[in-house]
């Protein structure tokens, strides 16, 4: 155990030998982690972590054994089972355990099959939410997931369902007239199939979108494109997954709201990219 990073004072729960916290690692930037999270490091003797949880975060617990639990996509499902069966027995040999996954467990995580597994097998854990990419790494954009401008509801859609392809089961024509913002996880790979089905569906081919890859990593990259030409922008790009595409009129924000490249001196590029009228407090 570390105590070398203090919390404050506050009645944290106990990680107890045989349990599992389940816990969201938040998008990459360790700043986004919960208090919960901070605590479950500290006192973690196991750690399995995924792919898209930043290796930052597992430094602020040296003394724990880190075990990884990749999974890339398009692999078989089985795997996901091999991950759930070894947090049992981690639990089951009296680890401290902590599961930790990118973003927040129970978005696109399978975290609910990893609880649930765990408690069919008897083990007490606890759920820690994390932020998730689909809101905080738009944020980490400039972009609001939701603004009054621009939309009263928001839409979070996978990419891809468990065999890989393009969820042809989803109701794209429901969705583009439900959701004046969609906010795709783990589109990269089937971008044009879904500007496609979109677009057919009637949404407009000048709607902004916006590609977040690698957000509020170091990496981080953004590609400002509109709906028609998004698959061939994306390519060409040779933007890397993670990454978040935002299809809607909130992806113009970041003109005012690109708070990174301000920090880095640049000046906003437009104060009113709406076109609502200024100052946006009226009203
Ligand atoms: N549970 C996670 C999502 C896991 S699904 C969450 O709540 O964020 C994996 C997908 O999440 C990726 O394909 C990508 O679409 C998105 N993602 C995760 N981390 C990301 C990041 N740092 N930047 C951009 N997209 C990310």
């Amino acid at each position: 155990m570390t105590d070398s990073i203090s919390l404050p004072d506050h009645q944290w729960p106990t990680l107890e030998p045989g349990w599992v916290w389940l816990c969201g690692a938040g998008p990459g930037d360790p700043g986004l982690l919960t208090l919960h999270a901070l605590n479950a490091l500290r006192q973690a003797d196991a750690i399995v972590y995924d792919a898209l949880v930043d290796e930052r975060i597992l430094d602020w617990a040296p003394k724990a054994e880190k075990i990884y639990a990749g999974k890339r996509g398009g692999k078989p499902s089985a795997k996901q089972r091999d991950i759930s069966l070894r947090l049992v027995e981690l639990a089951q040999a009296g680890r401290r355990v902590l599961r930790l996954k990118g973003g927040d467990p129970f978005v696109f995580g399978r975290g609910g099959e990893e609880a649930q597994t765990l408690v069919q097998h008897g083990v007490r854990l606890r759920i820690i939410p994390g932020i998730s990419a689909g809101i905080g790494g738009l944020a980490y954009a400039g972009i609001p997931v939701t603004h009054r401008d621009v939309n009263q509801s928001v839409t979070f859609v996978t990419g891809h369902d468990q065999s890989g392809a393009t969820p042809s089961s989803l109701d794209w024509a429901a969705i583009s007239r439900g959701s004046q913002v969609i906010v795709i996880y783990m589109g990269m790979k089937h971008a044009g199939a879904i500007a496609g089905a979109l677009l057919a569906a009637g949404r407009d081919p000048e709607e902004p979108v916006a590609v977040v890859a690698g957000a509020t990593t170091p990496a981080q990259q953004v590609l400002e494109t509109r709906l028609d030409r998004m698959a061939a922008d994306i390519a060409d790009s040779r933007l890397e997954p993670p990454a978040i595409i935002c299809i809607g009129r909130a992806a113009l924000m970041r003109q005012v709201l690109d708070w990174q490249d301000q920090l880095a001196g640049a000046a906003p590029r437009d104060l009113d990219p709406l076109r609502r009228g200024w100052p946006a407090e009226q009203g």
